[in-house]
């Protein structure tokens, strides 16, 4: 029986897990933290008076069939740390809690790691560090978290310990700077922090609230999210990258170009949310030594091409940045990709 070895428990290795399971192969899933799910187990409902589409519904009941199906097995708690491939079969080496353990006759493997945020990398945007009044998105998704989700949400509770008045968001941190490491659109944010001040201000129907874009990239339900959107929404937007932060006491001061007034401005703000840009995650250049891959200029695998013979497919956010609906249906496809290469080899 055919036996696919997925690397990573995240949505994207989820995914495939429970495609390749309906077809009836085992499937040996490793996940290196105690439990599956990923960054996105971490991720909240953004609905308002409807919903907003982010797609969040989509992945609970991945989750649960992993969880489910017996021709999944799943390895928490197993980091993949060494591999080779000897008569068309891999083994893989993994650390555990325990000990070594040591898994063979793999026919084909799928890696899907995923992404580290731009706040885990030690360039990130110092500013953040030392005042309670600068969060990262992540760390508002946490507060939606604690919302009940679905439609049935309670109002959003600020965990913080000030009572903001006005909020504002700067966009694509981390993301489309040489200088960040990311000459690249990591293609979520835009959504994501748009969904936020959404909620935000539904909570809170007085409270100020700007948005500081260098473009708006997002696709699917908010294809009609347009500066006009926004105004009508009551929410400022500034279509620029802010020039300077400076944590004054009382406010935060962010300095600007105003390009229609074509001078230097000062947007104040109680409350500052910075979005966070997707990264390679870091065992992409182990993925890349082990299995022979190559990683783009950016530290991402580069996409390889079907028909390939390593046997190595790639899954999700491994090989560069997307929202949860594309990662869900790449996924799939690429489970579907390994399902048909099966069928041809039993024909
Ligand atoms: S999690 Fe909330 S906003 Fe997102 S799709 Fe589901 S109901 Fe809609
Ligand atoms: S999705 Fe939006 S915020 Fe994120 S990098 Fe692209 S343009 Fe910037």
């Amino acid at each position: 029986m055919t036996r696919i070895g997925v690397i990573g428990g995240g949505i994207a290795g989820s995914s495939v897990a429970v495609e390749l399971a309906d077809a009836g192969i085992e499937v040996l899933l490793f996940e290196k933290s105690g439990e599956i799910g990923g960054q996105i187990k971490e991720f909240g409902c953004k609905a308002t008076d409807i919903c907003t589409r982010c797609n969040l519904c989509l992945v609970d009941s991945v989750f649960n069939q992993v969880r489910r199906d017996k021709s999944i097995k799943t390895k928490n708690n197993h980091k993949v740390i060494d591999a080779y491939k000897e008569d068309g079969l891999f083994t893989l080496y993994c650390d555990t809690d325990k000990r070594e353990e040591i898994y063979t006759n793999i026919d084909k493997i799928v890696l899907a790691t995923g992404y580290r945020r731009w706040s885990e990398l030690e360039t990130g945007t110092p500013e953040i560090f030392d005042d309670k009044r600068i969060i990262w998105s992540g760390e508002f998704e946490e507060m939606l978290f604690k919302r009940e989700d679905h439609l049935q949400k309670k109002d959003l509770d600020l965990d913080l310990d000030f009572e903001p008045e006005s909020a504002l968001f700067i966009q694509c941190n981390g993301s489309r700077s040489p200088q960040e490491k990311a000459a690249y659109c990591s293609r979520v944010c835009c959504g994501y922090n748009y969904r936020i001040a959404r909620v935000l201000r539904e909570s809170f129907p007085e409270m100020e609230l700007g948005i500081f874009f260098i473009d708006i990239q997002e696709a699917g339900f908010l294809t009609d999210l347009s500066f006009q959107r926004l105004n009508d929404e009551g929410i400022d937007y500034y279509n620029c990258k802010p020039l300077r932060i400076n944590k004054a006491a009382g406010k935060i001061e962010i300095a600007y170009e105003d390009q229609q007034e074509g001078k230097m401005a000062i947007a104040k703000t109680d409350l500052l949310v910075l979005s966070e840009g997707i990264h390679p995650g870091l065992e992409n250049e182990l993925w890349s030594k082990l299995f022979n891959l190559q990683l783009t200029d950016d530290g991402f695998l580069e996409e390889i091409v079907p028909g390939s013979e390593s046997d190595v497919y790639l899954a999700g956010t491994i090989s560069g940045p997307g929202d949860i609906a594309t990662t869900i249906s790449k996924s799939k496809a690429v489970a579907n990709q390994i399902i048909y290469q099966e069928k041809e080899v039993v024909v």
